[in-house]
C-alpha cells in the first residue's frame, strides 16, 4: 500500500486555502465578474504550490504523478473552473511538453523558476488565419548559427501579457516565402523581449484570464527548442492528446459544484407549495448532473490509472478525442441545467450558474473543435475497422478494449454493416454516439472497482438514453440542405393576405 499521507495533506492545505480566498474572504460571484485576479490571491494561490504536481520528482516538484495532477485540477475547478484552467494551461500546455522534450540545463533553470520564482507559462499555436488549421499556420522560424529567429502573429493564448515564458509553434522558413510541413516548438522567456500584445481582447467568460492578439519576432537560443523523438507533428499529437485525456481533471470538480448548487438550491427552494427537489422533471436534470459528475470521474480514474507522463499519447487519439469531446458537451450541459433550475437569479453577471454557460462554452472550442473530433473519434473508429477488416459495427465494438463492456447494451442497434463513405453530419453523429460509448466503457470499469454502485448504474441508464436518441437521429436518413440565396419568398408578411383598405 503506498503511503499517500503528504499528498493528502497537500491537496487539503489547497482546498482549503481555495475556499478562504474565494468563499470566506471574498464574494466569489464578485470576483468572478472582475477581470483577472487580485494579486495577492494569486500569491497565496502560488503558496501551495499547485504547479509543483507537474513538475519531475528530480527537478524538485512533487513527481508528475498523473493522480496528482487531475486531483489539484480537480479541487481548483470546484472552487473555479478559470482558475483551473490557468492550472491546466501551464500544466499540459507548458510544464509537461518541457519534461518530455526539453534539454536537461533548460528544464533545470525553468522548473526552478516556477517552483522558486512562481513563473507562469503557457502556449501559443493558434493564428487569426488558422485555428482548428493549424498545421497551415504562417508563423515561421529560421536559424542562424545557435539562434533561431521566429516571427508570426498569434492570438487567444491563454495568459497573454501574464505569462514569464511561452511555448511558441512555428513551421520551418525553407525559401521563396514557403514554409515547410513540419512544426517546432520553442520555449521563449518574455524577459527577453520580442513579443508585443497588439490587442487585448474583451472576452466573453473566464475573466479571471487574459486573452489577445501577438505579434512575434523573437530570438531564441538553439538549446530551447524542444527536442522531438520523431516529428513534430507527432510532438504536437501527444502534446494535445496529453492534454485532452486530463480535461476531466477541470470537468470533474466543476461538475461536482454544479451538482452540489443544483441540488442545495432544489432542496430549499419552494413553488407551488413543493420543493423543487420533488419534481419529476427536475428530479430528470439532477440525475443527469450527477452522471455527467460520475463519468468524468470515470475518465479521471482511466487517465490517472492508464496515461503516466512518459507514455507517448500521439496515437491515443480514440480516447482522447472522446473524453474531451464528451466532458465538454456535460460541462456546457450541466451549466445550462443549474441556471434552468436557479431561474432568474441565476441570470446574473456574478451568479456561478450564469458564469458558468460562458466560462464553460468556450471548452467545446479550444483544443479541438467538438464538431471536428467527433468526425475524428469516428475515422479512427473506421481505420481500425478497415484494419482489421471488420464491416459491422457491433461486432467491431464488442471485441475492441475501449467499447467491449459498453457495446453489448447496443446490440439491437449497432448491429449493421458501416458505410465508410458517409456524409461528415453523419460521421460526426456517429462519432458523438461512439464517444459516449467510450465514456461508458470506463463508467462500467469503474464501477468494478468500486466506485458507488447506484451512481454508475444511474449514470449507465442517462448514456444509454443518450447513446440510443443519437443512434436514432444517426438512422434518420434525410438531409436537410442550406439555400444560399434565402432572400426570395422568405417574409411571411409579404405572404400575409392582408385586409383590403
Ligand atoms: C477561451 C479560449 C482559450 C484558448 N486558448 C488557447 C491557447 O491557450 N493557445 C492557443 O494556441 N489557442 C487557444 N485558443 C484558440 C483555439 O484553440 C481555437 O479557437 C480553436 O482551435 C478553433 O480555431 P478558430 O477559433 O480559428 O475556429 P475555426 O478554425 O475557424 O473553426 C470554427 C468552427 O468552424 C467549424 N469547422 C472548422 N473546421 C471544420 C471542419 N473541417 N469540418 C466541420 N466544421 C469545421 C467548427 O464548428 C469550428 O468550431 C483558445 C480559444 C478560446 C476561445
Amino acid at each position: 500500500m503506498i503511503d499517500n499521507s503528504d499528498f493528502v495533506s497537500f491537496i487539503e492545505t489547497y482546498k482549503r486555502k481555495l475556499t478562504e480566498l474565494f468563499t470566506q474572504r471574498n464574494n466569489e460571484g464578485h470576483m468572478a465578474a472582475q477581470r483577472g485576479l487580485p494579486p495577492y490571491v494569486l500569491r497565496q494561490i502560488h503558496e501551495c504550490s499547485p504547479l509543483s504536481t507537474f513538475i519531475p520528482e528530480e527537478y524538485g516538484g512533487r513527481g508528475a504523478k498523473t493522480y496528482e495532477t487531475l486531483s489539484m485540477l480537480e479541487v481548483s475547478s470546484y472552487q473555479s473552473l478559470p482558475l483551473s484552467l490557468m492550472m491546466g494551461i501551464n500544466g499540459a500546455l507548458f510544464l509537461q511538453p518541457l519534461a518530455n522534450y526539453a534539454i536537461e540545463d533548460v528544464k533545470k533553470k525553468i522548473f526552478r523558476d516556477f517552483l522558486v520564482e512562481k513563473n507562469m507559462g503557457g502556449l501559443m499555436i493558434t493564428e487569426p488565419d488558422f485555428g482548428s488549421e493549424a498545421l497551415k499556420m504562417q508563423t515561421g522560424f529560421s536559424k542562424s548559427g545557435d539562434q533561431y529567429s521566429v516571427s508570426g502573429l498569434k492570438h487567444w493564448a491563454g495568459l497573454t501579457g501574464w505569462a514569464d515564458y511561452w511555448l511558441i509553434a512555428a513551421r520551418e522558413k525553407v525559401g521563396n516565402g514557403n514554409l515547410g510541413k513540419d512544426i517546432g516548438f520553442f520555449i521563449h522567456d518574455t524577459s527577453n523581449g520580442g513579443i508585443d500584445v497588439v490587442e487585448v481582447f474583451q472576452n466573453l467568460g473566464l475573466y479571471m484570464l487574459p486573452y489577445g492578439r501577438n505579434r512575434i519576432e523573437i530570438e531564441v537560443p538553439e538549446t530551447h527548442r524542444l527536442q522531438p523523438k520523431t516529428t513534430g507533428v507527432t510532438m504536437m499529437l501527444d502534446l494535445l492528446h496529453r492534454s485532452r485525456l486530463q480535461f476531466p481533471g477541470m470537468a470533474t470538480g466543476f461538475l461536482r459544484r454544479m451538482l452540489d448548487e443544483a441540488v442545495s438550491h432544489c432542496k430549499t427552494r419552494f413553488v407551488g407549495g413543493s420543493s423543487l427537489f420533488n419534481y419529476d422533471q427536475v428530479k430528470e436534470r439532477l440525475a443527469h448532473l450527477q452522471s455527467y459528475f460520475t463519468v468524468s470521474s470515470a475518465m479521471s480514474y482511466f487517465t490517472s490509472s492508464n496515461i503516466p507522463m512518459e507514455k507517448d499519447t500521439s496515437r491515443s487519439d480514440l480516447t482522447a478525442n472522446s473524453i474531451k469531446s464528451v466532458v465538454t458537451d456535460y460541462m456546457q450541459s450541466a451549466a445550462q441545467s443549474l441556471l434552468q433550475l436557479v431561474g432568474a437569479k441565476g441570470y446574473k453577471l456574478d451568479h456561478i450558474a450564469g458564469r458558468s454557460i460562458t466560462d464553460s462554452r468556450p471548452f467545446q472550442i479550444f483544443e479541438g473543435s467538438n464538431d471536428i473530433l467527433y468526425q475524428q473519434i469516428s475515422e479512427s473508429v473506421l481505420k481500425l475497422m478497415r484494419k482489421s477488416s471488420a464491416t459491422n459495427l457491433y461486432e467491431f465494438l464488442k471485441g475492441y478494449p475501449h467499447t467491449d463492456k459498453a457495446a453489448g447494451y447496443f446490440k439491437d442497434v449497432l448491429n449493421f454493416s458501416v458505410d465508410y463513405k458517409m456524409a461528415q453530419r453523419k460521421m460526426v453523429e456517429m462519432g458523438q454516439a461512439l464517444g459516449r460509448l467510450v465514456s461508458m466503457n470506463m463508467t462500467i470499469e469503474l464501477g468494478a472497482k468500486g466506485f458507488n454502485q447506484e451512481m454508475v448504474s444511474n449514470s449507465l441508464v442517462v448514456l444509454q438514453k443518450e447513446i440510443r436518441t443519437i443512434l436514432s437521429s444517426y438512422s434518420f436518413d434525410k438531409n436537410a440542405d442550406i439555400l444560399h440565396d434565402c432572400e426570395e419568398n422568405s417574409s411571411w408578411l409579404s405572404i400575409l393576405p392582408l385586409p383590403a383598405k
